[in-house]
C-alpha cells in the first residue's frame, strides 16, 4: 500500500530524470571552483533571479546563515519576523556562529513586517546600541501559511532600506511558489534584495541543497564562510545535477501542488470536526484546527492516520499542517480525505 507522506514538502524523493542526471554528471573539485556541473548549477540560479553570481550550498540553513554572517559583523543587528523560519528552526545559528544580535518584529497574518515597524526598528547612531546593518524577509513565509509576498511589498520595503543604507536578504526557501502563485517571475520577486537563498530539496525534487545569490563581492564573502562552516563538498556536481534538473523541469508544475493543496482544503472542510484557516492555502500548504467540540488530541488523529500510511504534519495541541509535492498525486487526495473522514467520524 502506497504511503501518502504529506508532513511536509522536504519528504520528496528524487525523480527518475534526477538519477540519471546524477548518474552521469561531470565532476571536478568544487573547492578549486572546478566542478563544471556546480558551476552551471550556480550560473543557471544567477540568471534566474537576475544576480550576478551563486553559491551552492549543502541545505537552505547554510544559505541564510552565510548569507547573514556575509552581511553582518559580530555585534550588528539583523531585523527578522518573529516567525521566521531563521528566529525559530535554525539553531539560533547567527548568534551563536555570527555573534550576530535579532531584533524580531511581528509577522503579520500575510508574512510580512509593518513598514512602520521597520521604520521605527532601525537604529540611530548611538554607542549605547546595536548597528542596523540588515532586513530578512521570508517568502513564501513558512509559519505564516505558505503565504507569498508581493513584488511591491519588497520594493517598499527596498526603499526603506534604502533610506537609511542597509541591506536585504530573502529566505526564499519557496521563493518559486510564491512566484507561481502570483503569475511573476522569481527574478521579479528577487529584485529588491541584495541576496536570496532558495531551496531545491523542497517542492523542486531534489534531494539535496540550496543556492544562494547576489552581486560577487558577497558571494565571495560567503564562498569563505561556507568553507569556514564546513560546507565546500568536492565532487558535487553530483548532487548539483539534481538540482540542474529542478531548476529546468521542476518550477512551472508547482501549480499543480497548489492546484491539489485547494481541492485538499475544498474537501477536508467538508469533514465534521475540521477548521481550516480563512485564506488557507496560499501555496502548498495547508494549516487548519480542530474544533473545540472534537474530543480527542490532533495526536491522536495522527496516529490513527498512520496505521493507514497516511503521514500528516502536527503543529500543536490541535493543529495541523499539511503539504503537498510531486509525489502526491490526483489519487492521493481522494484516498487521504477518505481516510480523514473515517476516523473523525470514530
Ligand atoms: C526549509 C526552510 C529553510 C531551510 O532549509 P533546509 O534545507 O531544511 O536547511 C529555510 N527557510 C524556510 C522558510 C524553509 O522553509
Amino acid at each position: 500500500m502506497k504511503l501518502i507522506d504529506l508532513r511536509s514538502d522536504t519528504v520528496t524523493h528524487p525523480t527518475p530524470a534526477m538519477r540519471e542526471a546524477m548518474a552521469k554528471a561531470v565532476v571536478g573539485d568544487d573547492v578549486y571552483d572546478e566542478d563544471p556541473t556546480v558551476n552551471q548549477l550556480q550560473e543557471m540560479a544567477a540568471n534566474l533571479l537576475g544576480k550576478e553570481a551563486g553559491l551552492f550550498v549543502p541545505s537552505g540553513t547554510m544559505g541564510n546563515l552565510a548569507s547573514i554572517l556575509a552581511h553582518c559583523g559580530r555585534g550588528d543587528e539583523v531585523i527578522l519576523g518573529n516567525k521566521a523560519h531563521t528566529v525559530i528552526y535554525e539553531a539560533g545559528g547567527i548568534s551563536a556562529l555570527g555573534g550576530i544580535h535579532s531584533r524580531q518584529l511581528p509577522n503579520q497574518k500575510d508574512g510580512t513586517i509593518s513598514l512602520e515597524d521597520l521604520q521605527a526598528a532601525i537604529r540611530p547612531e548611538d554607542v549605547h546600541q546595536p548597528p542596523t546593518r540588515l532586513i530578512g524577509l521570508e517568502n513564501t513565509h513558512n509559519r505564516c501559511g505558505g503565504v507569498a509576498l508581493s513584488p511591491e511589498y519588497g520594493r517598499a520595503v527596498r526603499a526603506l532600506a534604502d533610506q537609511h543604507n542597509l541591506l536585504l536578504h530573502l529566505d526564499g526557501a519557496r521563493i518559486f511558489n510564491a512566484a507561481v502563485a502570483q503569475g511573476v517571475s522569481a527574478k521579479v520577486l528577487a529584485e529588491p534584495f541584495d541576496s536570496v537563498t532558495f531551496c531545491l530539496s523542497k517542492g523542486l525534487c531534489a534531494p539535496i541543497g540550496a543556492v544562494i545569490v547576489g552581486n560577487h563581492a558577497f558571494i565571495n564573502r560567503a564562498k569563505r564562510i561556507r568553507k569556514q562552516l564546513g560546507g565546500g563538498m568536492r565532487q558535487v556536481g553530483i548532487v548539483a545535477a539534481a538540482g540542474i534538473v529542478a531548476l529546468e523541469t521542476m518550477i512551472d508544475r508547482l501549480a499543480e501542488d497548489h492546484a491539489r493543496a485547494k481541492q485538499l482544503a475544498k474537501e477536508l472542510a467538508r469533514i465534521p470536526g475540521i477548521v481550516l484557516d480563512p485564506g488557507t492555502p496560499y501555496t502548498n500548504m495547508l494549516f487548519f484546527n480542530l474544533s473545540p467540540d472534537f474530543p480527542r488530541p490532533a495526536r491522536w488523529v495522527i496516529e490513527k492516520l498512520k496505521d493507514k500510511n497516511v503521514l500528516v504534519g502536527d503543529d500543536g495541541e490541535r493543529r495541523f499542517r499539511l503539504v503537498t509535492h510531486y509525489w502526491i498525486e490526483e489519487g492521493d487526495i481522494a484516498e487521504a480525505v477518505r481516510i480523514f473522514k473515517e476516523i473523525m467520524a470514530q
